[in-house]
């Protein structure tokens, strides 16, 4: 016979509590325009490897997803478009990005999990109106000092555009990440438990 403390009780309660309340969404459905250019699915990534399916989509929780819809929004009356490039990542993806490089600062240990496997944070750029580049100081997942927010070198159009982002993102809601400006959380991301549902399995 199994014994649980109480403990691990509520902790498991609490858990499938936060995910019964915030489901996973398709944010294309949500957001109007918005880009999908999800490079994991790609081999356009820095592991060079495709590491997710097919099937894969942009999940988000649905909070989450509305406020990628408000920054949206007001960066649609600047004439920008939002390009997402990773979204919600089943565990299991996690595991086989470790696999491959297993050197955290690069990749999240997926014992731990990263807010990506928790469906509570996105990355991503600004897109043109009619989808286009839009100039940043790097390109996405590129591991250095450019990369930070506070970079002042680069060209001043890349520096001004990763700031209408930043300011979009954080009227919206969203923390950004001090050293990679394409990546956003929700705050209290940790309260959501990680996941290893398939991208299929959601609204
Ligand atoms: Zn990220």
């Amino acid at each position: 016979m199994h014994r649980f403390s109480f403990a691990s009780v509520l902790l498991l309660c609490a858990a499938a509590g936060a995910s019964s309340v915030e489901p996973l969404v398709d944010a294309s459905s949500v957001v109007k325009g918005l880009v999908v250019d999800l490079r994991y699915a790609t081999e356009d990534n820095f592991l060079k490897k495709k590491v997710y399916p097919d099937s894969a989509r942009c999940l988000l929780r649905k909070s989450a997803a509305a406020k990628l819809a408000q920054a949206a929004q007001a960066l649609s009356a600047k004439g920008f478009r939002l390009r997402v490039y990773d979204c919600y990542r089943p565990r299991s993806v996690q595991w086989e990005m470790w696999k491959i490089l297993p050197k955290p600062g690069y990749v999240a240990d997926p014992r731990k999990g990263s807010n990506h496997n928790r469906g509570a944070a996105v990355d991503l750029t600004l897109a043109t109106a009619d989808g286009g580049e839009v100039e940043m100081p790097t390109p996405f997942d590129t591991f250095s000092e450019a990369a930070h927010h506070g970079y002042q070198g680069g060209s001043e159009a890349s520096r001004k555009n990763r700031d209408t982002l930043l300011k979009a993102m954080e009227a919206a809601g969203f923390k950004p990440n001090r050293m990679e400006w394409w990546h956003y959380d929700l705050p209290g991301a940790g309260q959501f438990p990680v996941l290893d549902q398939p991208f299929e399995a959601a609204e």
